[in-house]
C-alpha cells in the first residue's frame, strides 16, 4: 500500500500537459499564420522561405512536446504496475455476468449518475456515444431497412412535462415496440438535465448562505413537500428567521432589508402562521428566544441558534427532497452499488473459491450463501428467516402473518395446514390458510 501511496504522490506532482496543450495552441498559430503568409504570396521564393523558417521552432516544439508526454506517461505506467501488483486482477465467482444482457440498464445508470453529480457535458457525451452504439448495433443488427435518421428520431422523441411524470413516462410507460422501449429506457429525458441544473444553483446559493432560492423552490413545491410529511419548508424558514436573528455581523446580509432581531421578528410574523398548526412547539421557542437575545449562548435555545452545521444539513436535504420529487432517491443508485459490490465482492470471491475447492456449487439462486459486510445504510431489503423450516424466504416462499400475529414461511403454513386449517406452532391458535396474510419486509 505504502508504494501505491507514493506513486499517487509522485502521479500528484508530475509535470501537467496544460503547458503542452499551450505548446500545441503555439503550433497551430504558427501553422495557421505561415499558411496565410503563403496564401497571400505568389512568389514561389518567399513561400518556400516562410515553410524554411518554420521548421526549426515546429521542431523544438514537437521535441518538448514529446518530452512531456514521456514524463507523464512513464509515471503512468509506475502506478499502473504498481496497481496490478497491489490489486492483482482476480476471475469473477461467475462464469455468468448477469447484465451483460442489460447493457442499456447500466448505461442508463451511468447517465443519470453523471446527471446527478452535475457532470452535463460528460453525461451528454457519454450519451451520444452509447446512443451511436446502440443505433449501430441494431441498424446492423435487427432492422437493416431503417436509416439511421428514423432510429434517431426515436431515440430523441421525448415526452415534455414535468415532475414525475417525466420520469414515469420516459422510464415506465408502456412500450410502442419494445426495440424502441430498448433504445429510449437508457437516455434520461432531456429535461432532467435542465432540474439538475436548477439543482445545483440552488445548492451554490445555500453554501453561500443564501437561502433565497431555495425558499422560493420550497414555496413552489410547498404540496408535494407537504403530501410527503416533509418538514423541509419549516426547517427553511427556521433557519432563515434564526440567520437573521444572528444579526449582520454574523450572516453579513445586506442592510437594505430588516436585519438582527427585528428583522427576524418581521419575518417570523409573516413566514410562521403558516406552519402554526404542525410546529407550534418550535415556534414558540424561536419567539421566546427574543427575550435571551442579549445572552443567548446561555439561554435554554442556544442550540436553536447555532448554525454551524445547519447550511450543510439543510443542503443535504435539500437534495434529499429535491430527487425524491423528482421520484429518484437521494443517493446515486449506481455510487450504493458499486460501493456495496466492492465491500461485498472479496466474500463472493473467498467463498466461490472455497466451494470450487470442496467441489460443492453455489446452487441456490436467490440468495447469497454468505453475509455480506454492508453497514446498515445499505442493506434495503430485510432478510426473514423462516423460523420453523429455517429457510430463508423469497418470492415463491414469501413471509406470511397468520391471525396470531406470528410470521412464517409460506411453505412451513402449507404443510402445517390440514385441510384449510392449521394450528400455530408457537401460540398455539387456530386459523384457516387463507387468512394468512403475506408481509413485505
Ligand atoms: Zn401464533
Amino acid at each position: 500500500m505504502d508504494t501505491l501511496r507514493r506513486e499517487i504522490h509522485s502521479l500528484n506532482k508530475a509535470p501537467k500537459l496544460r503547458s503542452t496543450v499551450q505548446d500545441v495552441d503555439k503550433i497551430i498559430e504558427e501553422l495557421e499564420a505561415a499558411r496565410a503568409q503563403v496564401a497571400a504570396t505568389l512568389d514561389t521564393h518567399t513561400a518556400s522561405l516562410t515553410m524554411a523558417k518554420l521548421q526549426n521552432p515546429l521542431n523544438r516544439h514537437f521535441e518538448v512536446m514529446t518530452q512531456d508526454l514521456k514524463n507523464v506517461s512513464k509515471v503512468h505506467k509506475n502506478l499502473g504496475k504498481t496497481l496490478d501488483k497491489a490489486m492483482p486482477v482476480k476471475p469473477l465467482p461467475t462464469d455468468h455476468d448477469v447484465m451483460a444482457e442489460h447493457m442499456d440498464l447500466i448505461n442508463r445508470a451511468i447517465a443519470m449518475h453523471l446527471l446527478r453529480e452535475g457532470e452535463f457535458s460528460v453525461a451528454e457525451t457519454f450519451q451520444n456515444e452509447t446512443q451511436d452504439d446502440v443505433t449501430l448495433a441494431d441498424v446492423t443488427a435487427t432492422q437493416p431497412s431503417t436509416g439511421p435518421d428514423g432510429t434517431e428520431d426515436q431515440i430523441m422523441s421525448e415526452p415534455d412535462g414535468g415532475g414525475p411524470d417525466l420520469m414515469e413516462m420516459s422510464y415506465q410507460s408502456e412500450p410502442v415496440a419494445k426495440r424502441q422501449q430498448s433504445q429510449a429506457s437508457h437516455i434520461p429525458p432531456p429535461e432532467l438535465k435542465d432540474r439538475f441544473a436548477d439543482m445545483y444553483r440552488i445548492l451554490e446559493s445555500i453554501r453561500h448562505h443564501d437561502l433565497g432560492p431555495a425558499i422560493e423552490w420550497a414555496r413552489e413545491h410547498s404540496e408535494e413537500l407537504e403530501a410527503r410529511g416533509s418538514n423541509f419548508e419549516f426547517d427553511l424558514t427556521k433557519l432563515q428567521y434564526v440567520w437573521l436573528f444572528r444579526g449582520p455581523e454574523v450572516n453579513g446580509l445586506p442592510s437594505d432589508r430588516p436585519n438582527g432581531r427585528l428583522g427576524a421578528y418581521l419575518y417570523g410574523k409573516e413566514n410562521f402562521p403558516r406552519f402554526q398548526a404542525r410546529h407550534l412547539h418550535e415556534i414558540q421557542q424561536l419567539a421566546s428566544a427574543m427575550v435571551f437575545a442579549p445572552n443567548l449562548p446561555d439561554s435554554p435555545y442556544s442550540s436553536l441558534f447555532a448554525v454551524d452545521q445547519s447550511f450543510s444539513e439543510i443542503a443535504a436535504s435539500f437534495t434529499r427532497e429535491f430527487c425524491s420529487l423528482l421520484g429518484l432517491s437521494a443517493e446515486s443508485p449506481l455510487y450504493i452499488a458499486t460501493t456495496a459490490g466492492a465491500l461485498a465482492l472479496p466474500r463472493a470471491i473467498k467463498y466461490a473459491s472455497a466451494a470450487l475447492a470442496k467441489g460443492t456449487a453455489w446452487t441456490t439462486t436467490d440468495e447469497l450463501a454468505f453475509e455480506t459486510p454492508l453497514p446498515s445504510n445499505m442493506i434495503y431489503h430485510s432478510i426473514f428467516v423462516c423460523p420453523v423450516s429455517k429457510e430463508q424466504t423469497n418470492e415463491a416462499n414469501p413471509p406470511v402473518m397468520i391471525p396470531c400475529g406470528h410470521v412464517l414461511g409460506r411453505e412451513t403454513l402449507k404443510k402445517l395446514c390440514k385441510g384449510n386449517r392449521f394450528k400455530c406452532p408457537y401460540c398455539p391458535q387456530d386459523g384457516l390458510f387463507k387468512d394468512a396474510r403475506r408481509i413485505v419486509l
